[in-house]
């Protein structure tokens, strides 16, 4: 297929089967388009449909995202995971208040300079709220193209993606690229899926190579695998008898950076001196069942332990420590184990554990 051939293909099916009702489809502002393409970035859309409505009724604006606090932004997010995503939507907001008069620059270099926006978020900013052409190259649309081409190499290395970038500039049109953007992603996400792609009801399938092939799921090709690496780390949930649970903020760099944790100890007998530390009398303790919790670079196994706090002080002393009250939690973001872990203390502590 020609270009033309090919984004004409995509723009017909489009018409027909595109989907056009996603809440972010609606009142289209770069704004919505933003913050929906970082939300789906590593999530499913059917997950982000009720955090992005949460998002827009709670922070309607550029300017209402930039002036909230974090730990608003934070709690709005938990459960999506990768929180540098919305540390960095924050910081971007910031910035298009401060250095762009609170609209997003119509240009794709100066969008890219912007803290989390990388070229294909850069580019269906620009091609789905400003009719702007530019291609775009996430997940699904990798996937379509890798496997249209029949693609060679992981796409992670540098030269595969540039060939990659090079095949989306090349069949990008130069009309309705807002629409032929949304039908890329849609083929990826409804057709073109990873193990099950449906050819026969495909509008590339004359041209697609891995279909010609009968070789669609050879591509894209994947990662080389590696084993990752494991850590172990013990987590106390000191609990008092109001039913609060000690936490204390993280550094805003690193790991679940400025996200509310349990403390965490190399090993048990490391317990008193924490106590110490904030002035607690610990009584009985008990340990949990182990909780693994995967990153991309490595595993962490926790070992909980519930332990009770017989007497303490009336406030936490340090600034970044506080009392959280299991059953009228406060909005603050939580690390998700973190937030399992706080759900399974309070069903033990329901349960009479530790009373
Ligand atoms: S023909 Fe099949 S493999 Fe090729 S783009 Fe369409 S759905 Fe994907």
């Amino acid at each position: 297929m020609s270009p033309e051939q090919f984004s004409s293909a995509v723009l017909q099916w489009y018409d027909l089967h595109g989907r056009k009702d996603l809440p972010w489809q609606q009142d289209i502002t770069p704004y919505r388009v933003w913050v929906s393409e970082i939300m789906l970035q590593q999530t499913q859309v059917g997950t982000v449909l009720g955090y992005f409505d949460r998002f827009m009724a709670a922070l309607p604006t550029v300017r209402d995202l930039a002036e909230a606090p974090e730990d608003e932004v934070l709690h709005l997010w938990t459960g999506l995971g990768y929180y540098t995503r919305a540390r960095n939507l924050q910081k971007t907001a910031r910035l298009i208040m401060s250095e762009h008069a609170g609209e997003f620059p119509r240009d794709l270099e100066a969008l890219i300079a912007l803290p989390g926006i990388g070229r294909s978020t850069a580019g269906a900013i620009a091609s789905l709220s400003m009719n702007l052409r530019a291609p775009i190259l996430d997940g699904n649309v990798k996937r379509v193209l890798a496997r249209y081409v029949a693609q060679e190499g992981y796409p992670g290395e540098p030269k595969v993606a540039q060939q990659l970038w090079d095949v989306a500039e090349r069949f990008t049109p130069q009309q309705r690229v807002n629409n032929y953007t949304q039908a890329m992603m849609d083929l990826g996400a409804t057709l073109c899926t990873r193990s099950k792609p449906s050819c026969l009801l495909c509008p590339l399938k004359t041209g697609c190579q891995a279909h010609l092939l009968g070789l669609e799921i050879r591509y894209p090709v994947p990662k080389p695998r590696k084993t990752l690496p494991q850590k172990r780390t013990l987590m106390p949930i000191l609990a008092n008898h109001a039913g609060d649970i000690l936490l204390y903020r993280r550094p805003s760099s690193g790991l679940w950076g400025g996200l509310w944790s349990l403390p965490e100890l190399t090993d048990l007998q490391e317990l008193e001196s924490l106590a110490n530390s904030h002035q607690l009398d610990i009584g009985p303790r008990q340990q949990l069942a182990e909780l693994t919790h995967t990153f991309s670079h490595f595993q962490l196994a926790i070992d909980p332990w519930l332990v009770r706090v017989t007497t303490a002080p009336a406030s936490v002393a340090e600034a970044d420590w506080l009392w959280y009250n299991l059953a009228q939690p406060p909005r603050l973001g939580l690390a998700a184990p973190v937030k399992k872990l706080l759900k399974r203390a309070a069903d033990a502590l329901n349960a009479g554990e530790l009373s």
